[in-house]
């Protein structure tokens, strides 16, 4: 489905830093990290897993994303 730029700004969403999905910030599937004072929200607990082992990684600005 093509994205469209008014709704993927929704406020009540946050990206997944590991695979870059938006999750609903009231009702993350995936449970939430705190790293160095911020919240991170996941779309599932392998991504909140693989990122509270590797925070580093995700939060490069050169990193992708990971295909799910
Ligand atoms: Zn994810």
């Amino acid at each position: 489905m093509p994205r469209i730029p008014f709704f993927s700004k929704h406020p009540d969403t946050a990206t997944d830093p590991v695979c870059k999905m938006d999750v609903d910030t009231s009702n993350p599937n995936g449970g939430t990290h705190e790293h160095e004072g911020e919240t991170y929200y996941f779309c599932g607990a392998g991504c909140r897993v693989a990122f509270s082992k590797e925070p580093e990684k995700y939060l490069d600005p050169n990193f992708e994303g990971m295909p799910m």
